[in-house]
């Protein structure tokens, strides 16, 4: 049986001090997280990498609003089947600079001993990802459950950023399949930082059986 790291995200476009939609405080985990990569107990070490066509349905521009206006998509499969959301400014599309990882982590990931793969998501445009597993209607998955099992793992560790958003979607999709799942919560950044939202999410975690350490 075997552990996996999962680091979410950790792209320009979601760092300071350039991202075009950066975490606070993003960049200072990078180097944190380049180093727990190089922890032996890893049979895998997985980076997840947002990566959207220009069209995605995302960003807020493609729908001529303004950016982080709330929005409700409709499931591009069962047409009856609606989600509220959020829409974003331009980020993350493909072959841009902001779609990079960030380069200490790409040099390490070339380095480690252990198998190491980068997964992408959020290259279908007509739909939304915040799991790394899954798109929002859980209908197209990446090759990241694959690609776990392939290596054995029934535990996963998840860092990155956000962590109200694509790290926790990828941790509850992580618990669902049966992975026992960790937060590491000083590896990972959130958008809302203010106590009830943290409050909220902690519950989420929790009733989802995801540990928080
Ligand atoms: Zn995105």
């Amino acid at each position: 049986m075997g552990k996996a790291l999962i680091i979410v995200d950790l792209q320009h476009d979601f760092l300071p001090p350039h991202g075009s939609l950066a975490v606070p405080g993003g960049d200072e985990i990078v180097a944190p997280i380049v180093e727990l990569a190089k922890d032996d107990r890893w049979s895998v070490v997985v980076a997840t990498q947002d990566w959207h066509p220009r069209d995605h349905v995302s960003f807020a521009v493609n729908h001529n609003v303004p950016e982080f206006s709330e929005f409700v998509y409709t499931s591009p499969i069962r047409r009856n089947e609606t989600q509220a959301a959020t829409l974003w400014p331009v980020h993350c599309v493909q072959g841009t600079q902001g779609a990079e990882l960030a380069p200490e982590l790409v040099h390490t990931l070339d380095r480690l001993e252990c198998d190491h793969h980068v997964v992408q998501k959020g290259f279908l445009s007509d739909r939304e990802y915040y799991s790394a597993f899954h798109d929002i209607w859980s209908d197209h998955h990446t090759q990241l459950h694959g690609l776990l099992q392939k290596h054995g793992v029934n535990e996963v560790s998840i860092v990155g950023v956000a962590l109200d958003f694509c790290v926790k979607s990828t941790a509850v999709s992580a618990a669902n399949l049966g992975y026992r799942t960790t937060i590491l919560k000083d590896y990972t950044r959130g958008i809302a930082t203010d106590a009830k939202a943290q409050c909220n999410l902690e519950q989420e975690l929790v009733q989802n059986d995801i540990l928080l350490k």
